[in-house]
């Protein structure tokens, strides 16, 4: 509960222009505060008379910071396969790592893991935690969250990274809450404080109105998710060296109350538009789930892969692994063609990384034209075949 102290308060008004919810006013001299309070703790530390205090949610103020060093990066190994989040984290950790002047290492969970230890060391970390058991060969929260909170506890790292991949975003939170650390989830950017080192960890907010930088100055470890193709991977450098350190798990460690009776391999997982460098976006302006039928057709003609808007997976037209933005996933493919599609704030959140963006749109206002490299005004219906016929045309001869 935030309590105004009526015979310090002087109504200066600090509290009401830093509170970013419109919480606090100044009625008559005194702060006043109201509903949209979230206990944010910004107007008492622009206090300058000390007349706000919040009860009951003491800052956890640790007052070792300087015992916690290093950059770790939790990479994500299932079924043999390393998600490449994993090494465009290590891009950005050997980054936030040198700025530090600290050591970059890996968490590798898995079984079967040593061809990817080294393979993470030429993608820039300095050491490898290698938690390897057959009993790890499947995800659980409870026994990757065990391994990970214990390692942490041990070394002490100043910065732990994670994929906001379905893995990372169901484990890496309750890892944060055993150790009592905050978590800023699927970040965009990711920098150090000049002052005091901290990291700076951007990311967006409100609906994706507004970019969020968020920063942990008390505790340690800070901690954030970062999505798939935000950061760029380094090159492989097969000179670089590192040490693999094999990690001793307590049997205990390793139970869980969860049992694996089978893996299936998703319908969907065929659907990875991620991996894809050439995209055929739709989006609501394809008028029914029968217009995907088109940019199936122009995606086949590029061998491309089909994307698409919420508007039209909400509308049941496609399926949600083909969704692009905010909340759907972050592609950067070569190239990139809009058909349909308005250009949100939340859909451009998810695909303004790609090299070439293309959009078919028949309104020529729409803001997706604002990230479009080359724009179309026009039905889509008249233009699409066009394209499909001019780019067969050429392809033949
Ligand atoms: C918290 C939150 C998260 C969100 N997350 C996402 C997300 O991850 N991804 C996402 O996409 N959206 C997301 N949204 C929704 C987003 O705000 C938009 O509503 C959505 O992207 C609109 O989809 P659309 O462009 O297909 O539809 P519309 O905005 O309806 O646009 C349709 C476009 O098609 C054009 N058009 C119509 N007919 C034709 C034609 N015959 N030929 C050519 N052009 C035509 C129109 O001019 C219009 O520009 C989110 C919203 C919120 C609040």
């Amino acid at each position: 509960m935030l309590i105004v102290d009526n015979d310090l308060c002087v109504g200066c008004g600090l509290c009401e222009d830093n509170c970013a919810f419109a919480a606090i006013e100044v009625v008559d001299g005194l702060a006043v505060v109201g509903d949209t309070c979230t206990l944010c703790g910004a107007c008492v530390e622009h206090c300058e008379v000390e007349a706000l205090v919040l009860e009951g949610a003491e800052k956890n103020v640790q007052m070792d910071l300087a015992s916690w060093s290093g950059v770790w990066v939790y990479c994500e190994f299932r079924a043999g396969v390393l998600a490449s989040v994993s090494l465009e984290l290590l891009g950005i950790g050997r980054k936030l790592a040198d700025a530090r002047g600290v050591e970059l290492s890996a968490v590798l969970i898995g079984s079967h893991t040593e061809e990817t230890a080294e393979k993470l060391i030429a993608h820039g970390a300095d050491r490898v935690y290698r938690a390897d058991d057959p009993a790890l060969s499947f995800f659980t929260d409870e026994a990757y969250g065990a391994v990970m909170t214990k390692l942490i506890r041990e070394h002490k790292p100043e910065i732990v990274l994670a994929g906001a991949t379905a893995i990372g975003r169901s484990f890496i939170p309750g890892v944060a809450n055993s150790l009592g650390a905050g978590l800023t989830a699927d970040c965009t950017q990711l920098d150090i404080r000049d002052d005091d080192g901290a990291l700076l960890q951007t990311r967006p907010a409100f609906g994706g109105n507004i970019m969020a930088t968020i920063v942990c100055p008390h505790s340690r470890p800070q901690m954030s998710t970062v999505r798939p193709n935000v950061m760029k991977a380094l090159e492989a450098d097969a000179t670089r060296t590192g040490k693999i350190i094999d990690v001793s798990l307590d049997p205990a460690m390793l139970e869980t109350k969860v049992r694996v009776l089978e893996s299936v391999i998703s319908e969907h997982d065929d659907v990875n538009i991620q991996e894809s460098d050439k995209l055929v976006g739709g989006g609501r302006g394809l008028d029914s789930e029968k217009g995907f039928e088109l940019i199936r057709e122009l995606a086949k003609s590029i061998d491309g892969s089909v994307a698409a808007s919420r508007a039209v997976v909400d509308s049941g037209w496609i399926g949600y692994p083909h969704q692009v933005g905010q909340t759907g996933k972050t592609v950067a493919p070569k190239l990139y063609i809009a058909c349909g599609i308005s250009g949100a704030i939340q859909h451009v959140a998810g695909m303004q990384s790609s090299e070439t963006i293309v959009a078919i749109n028949r309104d020529a206002e729409a803001p997706i034209f604002n990230v479009a490299d080359f724009g179309i005004v026009g039905d889509l219906f008249e233009v699409i075949p066009k394209l499909i016929s001019t780019i067969e045309g050429r392809r033949k001869s």
